[in-house]
């Protein structure tokens, strides 16, 4: 992917300046460095980012700085980017299904924090893992799951133990002289704190059926950004949700907290610019991005309508909004975005649609399908 050099106000400057016939991806280092400094203020434990959101250096160099000092990696490849551009920070290595070769560069980087949810796993991790490294203890933690609540997407359907499952798991772990603890990733965009209350109920049964006592509760990541015009999630009530129902159900042996935003940190420090190419006989919409490119999650987890429409010049099209259907550029009939999304009257070929808070899962997930998805990014000081 290409990057600008120059460093713009905002979207509406670059738009003016460029015309950029390309999707951008537009970044506001400092809006990353304000969301980030919001969990660490407000969530009562250890903040970790997970990795897999946006690896882009870029966002993993502004966290460090901001003050994170973990991350959640899934792959030899993010277990080797973290630890090149945070040497310091914690990696807890949390994809419960691992190849013997990737278990083996793990161990050798020296990773001591690792999820599992079967038996067969954790008899993997046995084998191959030390119980110490140097004069750390190495942390196993069995992930469990539950009925999805609150998400908009099920994670739970790949990963995740009966918390039956988790309380056997729990025990093996302890027995064997690994710290356990226990973690769970409550789906993602949950805009009602339901979706960590009653699995952190369950961590406490989970403890309680296995005996053991969970030195660290990980409680996922889920935390949503802002996607959806007028409706801005209330980050600080989760916090607080979340540190009453673990007081409440554990009470003096609360285990330590941590946390593992992906979504939630990144999202809203970037906003996509792309352009209209044409508006088929005055109806439906076709950008020169889609599914196939930035805009992938949005049949998955729904539309992102914060979206601004701009001339090229830079001008905000104001006129009265109503729903219109947008298509991708390229000629296969998936590339359309769900529904339909608002857009103003007077929208123009040539006009560009930017859509803000679209910076998790979507550089990772543009694909080059059909020649399109020539997307390049750019720095601004503010997406305002
Ligand atoms: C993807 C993932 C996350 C991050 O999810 P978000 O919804 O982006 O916050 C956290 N933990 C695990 C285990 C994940 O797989």
């Amino acid at each position: 992917m290409g990057h600008h050099k120059t460093v713009w106000s905002n979207p509406a400057d670059l738009i003016r300046h460029l015309q950029p016939e390309d999707p951008v991806m537009v970044f506001a280092p400092t809006a990353l460095q304000e969301r980030a400094r919001q969990f660490l203020d407000g969530f009562p434990g250890l903040v970790t980012y997970a990795v897999k959101s946006n690896p882009d250096e870029a966002v993993i160099q502004n966290l460090v700085t901001a003050g994170i000092r973990g991350f959640d990696v899934a792959s030899p490849f993010e277990i080797d980017l973290i630890g090149r551009m945070a040497p310091q920070a914690a990696r807890h290595y949390h994809n419960p299904v691992r190849a013997r070769s990737e278990i083996a560069h793990a161990v050798q980087a020296g990773i001591t924090s690792w999820s599992v949810d079967s038996r067969s796993e954790l008899e993997k991790l046995f084998e191959m893992v030390p119980t110490r490294v140097g004069d750390q203890g190495v942390e196993i933690s069995p992930r469990f799951k539950l009925p999805v609540l609150g998400a908009v997407y099920d994670f739970g359907s790949k990963f995740g133990a009966t918390p039956e499952l988790a309380a056997e798991l729990l025990g093996l772990v302890a027995e064997r002289g690994y710290i356990p603890s226990l973690t769970f990733h409550p789906g993602t965009q949950c805009v009602d704190p339901i979706a960590w209350e009653s699995y952190i109920r369950v961590a406490r049964e989970i403890c309680d059926m296995a005996g053991v006592p969970a030195r660290r509760l990980n409680v996922g990541g889920g935390f949503p950004s802002h996607r959806v015009a007028g409706v801005d999630p209330d980050l600080g009530a989760i916090f607080s949700e979340i540190a009453d129902t673990v007081a409440e159900s554990f009470g003096d042996d609360a285990p330590a907290l941590v946390c593992e935003p992906g979504r939630g940190l990144c999202a809203d420090a970037f906003s996509l610019i792309t352009r209209v190419k044409g508006i088929r006989d005055g109806a439906s919409i076709f950008l020169n991005d889609g599914v196939y490119g930035g805009l992938a999650e949005l049949p998955i987890v729904g539309n992102l309508d914060r979206i601004e429409v701009l001339t090229p010049q830079g001008r905000p099209r104001d006129a009265e909004r109503s729903g219109r259907v947008i298509f991708g550029p390229t000629c296969d009939s998936v590339d359309r975005l769900p529904g339909e999304l608002g857009m103003p009257a007077d929208i123009a070929e040539g006009d560009y649609v930017i859509f803000h808070g679209a910076g998790a899962y979507s550089t990772v997930t543009n694909t080059r399908f059909n020649g399109f998805g020539a997307m390049t990014n750019a720095t601004v000081l503010s997406l305002g």
